[in-house]
C-alpha cells in the first residue's frame, strides 16, 4: 500500500521522498525522464548544506567535488563591487557548492532510494485523481506500460516543477508577475575567470542596462554564464540573431566586465533559452496534496533560491505528512502552517528580488529592505548586512522554522503590533525605492533595466500573516508541534 506519491525527482521530490521515507512512510516517487537529466539552477545556498545534512545526504554531495562556494560578488547598479563573503559575515562552515545539477539530481534521487523510497523513472503522470476535491491517488504510465493506470495514495506530493500538475494542469491558478516576466539565455564556457574581489567560488552577478548577467565557477574550470532580461527585450533583439549562440555571444561582449571575465575561456556551442517567469499558484496545498518547490512558485533567479525553496518546501512538507500521520496535530493545522511557512518565505525573497531589481535603489537600501524582513534581526550583531546575508543564503527561513519551537537558543515570536510595525517598514521602504525610481526616470541615469516594466506592487500584509503557533520539528523527529513561547516585548 503506497501512503505518498510524488511527482518528479528534482530536489523538491527527492528531499520530501527521502525524509518520508527515512520516518517509515511507504512512498512511491514517479519520475518521467531517466536521471541524470540536463536542470538549470547551478548556484546553491548554505540552507540546502544544512536540509541535506538533515537529510542524510551531505557526505554523498560532499564527495562529488563541486566547486565549493562561499558567498557572491556582485557588480551591480553604480555600486562598486559588493561581497557577500560568508566566510567573513558567518565563519568557514558556512559554505556550498556551484553543481552541475544533472549529477546533483541524480546523487539526491539515488539517495532517496537509499532511503526506501520506491523511484520510478520514464514514469509519467498524466493527472493527480481527485475524489470529492481531495488529492486519492495519480494516473501515470511507467516504461512498458501500453495503458495508464492508478496508483491511489493517502498524500500526493506534486514536485513536478515547472510543469505543475496540480497547479498549472489541474486548478490552472498559477499567476505570474508583470514585473518579471524575464527570459534566461545562457551557455557554458571552458576557462574564464572571477572578478577580482570574489570570495572563493562565488557567484559574480552584474547588471546591465537591459538585465543581468551571471557568471557560475563550475568544477574543471568549467563556467555557466547567463543573460536575463525582460520578455520584450529577449524579443526584439532575438531577431538580430540567426541562432541563440550568436545571441549569447553578442550579449557576453556587449558587458565589458563578462566579456573581460571569459576572454581567457572558449564557449561550448549549444546555447540554452527558457522563459523564468516569476509566478505562485493560488494555493500551495489542499486536501490530500502539497505542493513543492517550483510545482508551487517560482522566483526569478537574481538570488538563486530556487533549490533553497525546493528543499526548504520539501521538509515541510514531510514533517507536516508525518504530523498529520500521527495525529500530532490536524489536517487543516498541518495545511495552514504549511501553506503559512512556505508562502512566505517565498514572498520575502519575492520582495527582495523586487527591490534588488531596482537597481539605482543602493546596497543600503537593499539592506534596509531585507532588515526589515527579518522577523529577529535585532538579535543579530552585525546589522543590516547581516540580515542581507542570512535572507539570501538561506538561513533566515531555517531558523525562524526550527527556533520557533524554543528549542533553539533564541525562541522568539512576534507580538502582533510588532509584526505590523515591520510590515508597515517593508511597505514604506518598497514605496521609497519606487519614488526614487520615478525620480531616476525622470532625469537620472542607470535606469534602462527597469525602463517600460510594471511598478512593484507588494501587499506587505502578505509578508507574514498571523502565527499559526505551529513549528517546525526536527528532533528527536521530524514534524509540526504547538509551541506556546512568550512573546517579545
Ligand atoms: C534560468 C534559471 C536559472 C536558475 N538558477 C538557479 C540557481 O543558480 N540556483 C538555484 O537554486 N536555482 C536556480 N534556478 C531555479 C531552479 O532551477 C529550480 O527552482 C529548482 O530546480 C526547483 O526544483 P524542483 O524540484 O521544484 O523542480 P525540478 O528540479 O524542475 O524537478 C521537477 C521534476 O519533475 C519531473 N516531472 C515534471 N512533470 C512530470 C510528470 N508529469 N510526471 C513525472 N515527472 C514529472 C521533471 O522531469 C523534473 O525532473 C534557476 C532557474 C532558471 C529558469
Amino acid at each position: 500500500m503506497t501512503e505518498v506519491v510524488v511527482v518528479g525527482g528534482g530536489p523538491a521530490g527527492s528531499t520530501a521522498a527521502a525524509l518520508l521515507a527515512k520516518n517509515g512512510v511507504s512512498v512511491m516517487l514517479l519520475e518521467r525522464e531517466t536521471f541524470p537529466r540536463y536542470h538549470i539552477g547551478e548556484s546553491i545556498t548554505y540552507s540546502c548544506r544544512g536540509v541535506l545534512d538533515y537529510v542524510g545526504a551531505l557526505e554523498k554531495i560532499e564527495a562529488r567535488g563541486y566547486t565549493r562556494k562561499t558567498g557572491v560578488l556582485l557588480r551591480w547598479g553604480q555600486e562598486l563591487d559588493w561581497a557577500i563573503d560568508w566566510t567573513a559575515q558567518f565563519g568557514p562552515d558556512v559554505r556550498s557548492w556551484q553543481v552541475d545539477r544533472s549529477d546533483f539530481d541524480k546523487v539526491l534521487l539515488d539517495h532517496a532510494a537509499d532511503c526506501g523510497a520506491e523511484i520510478v523513472q520514464q514514469a509519467q503522470v498524466k493527472r493527480v485523481v481527485f475524489e470529492d476535491g481531495r488529492a486519492v491517488g495519480v494516473q501515470w504510465s511507467g516504461p512498458g506500460d501500453s495503458e495508464p493506470k492508478i496508483t491511489t495514495a493517502d498524500v500526493v506530493i506534486d514536485a513536478s516543477g515547472r510543469a505543475g500538475l496540480i497547479s498549472a494542469q489541474h486548478f490552472r491558478d498559477r499567476r505570474a508577475t508583470e514585473i518579471f516576466r524575464n527570459v534566461a539565455i545562457w551557455g557554458y564556457w571552458d576557462g574564464g575567470e572571477l572578478l577580482p574581489d570574489s570570495p572563493a567560488g562565488a557567484i559574480n552577478v552584474i547588471s546591465s542596462p537591459e538585465g543581468w548577467y551571471w557568471v557560475i565557477p563550475l568544477s574543471g574550470d568549467r563556467f555557466s554564464v547567463g543573460f536575463v532580461t525582460h520578455k520584450s527585450v529577449f524579443t526584439e533583439r532575438r531577431k538580430d540573431y540567426a541562432s541563440l549562440d550568436d545571441m549569447l555571444a553578442a550579449l557576453v561582449q556587449e558587458s565589458p566586465t563578462v566579456r573581460d571575465a571569459m576572454a581567457g575561456g572558449k564557449v561550448r556551442p549549444g546555447a540554452r533559452v527558457e522563459q523564468d517567469f516569476s509566478y505562485a499558484a493560488d494555493s500551495f496545498c489542499g486536501p490530500g496534496h502539497f505542493l513543492v518547490g517550483d510545482a508551487a512558485c517560482f522566483l526569478d533567479p537574481l538570488l538563486s533560491t530556487g533549490v533553497h525553496l525546493a528543499v526548504y518546501s520539501g521538509l515541510l512538507s514531510a514533517a507536516s505528512v508525518l504530523s498529520i500521520q500521527n495525529g500530532d496535530v490536524s489536517e487543516a493545522e498541518a495545511y495552514a502552517f504549511y501553506e503559512s511557512r512556505y508562502r512566505n518565505a517565498y514572498e520575502r525573497l519575492f520582495t527582495l528580488v523586487a527591490g534588488f531589481y531596482q537597481k539605482h535603489a543602493g546596497k543600503d537600501r537593499y539592506f534596509e529592505l531585507a532588515k526589515a524582513l527579518t522577523r529577529d534581526h535585532k538579535e543579530l550583531d552585525g546589522g543590516a548586512d547581516l540580515a542581507f546575508g542570512e535572507i539570501t543564503s538561506g538561513i533566515t527561513d531555517l531558523r525562524e522554522a526550527k527556533d520557533d519551537t524554543g528549542l533553539g537558543d533564541r525562541p522568539i515570536r512576534e507580538s502582533v503590533e510588532q509584526a505590523a510595525a515591520r510590515r508597515s517598514k517593508v511597505q514604506d521602504l518598497l514605496s521609497a525605492t519606487e519614488q526614487a525610481q520615478q525620480r531616476a526616470e525622470a532625469g537620472l541615469p542607470n535606469t534602462g533595466g527597469d525602463r517600460g516594466r510594471s511598478r512593484v506592487q507588494i501587499d506587505a500584509d502578505d509578508l507574514y500573516d498571523a502565527a499559526s503557533g505551529l513549528h517546525l520539528v526536527m528532533e528527536p523527529r521530524l514534524g509540526i508541534q504547538r509551541v506556546a513561547v512568550p512573546s517579545v516585548s
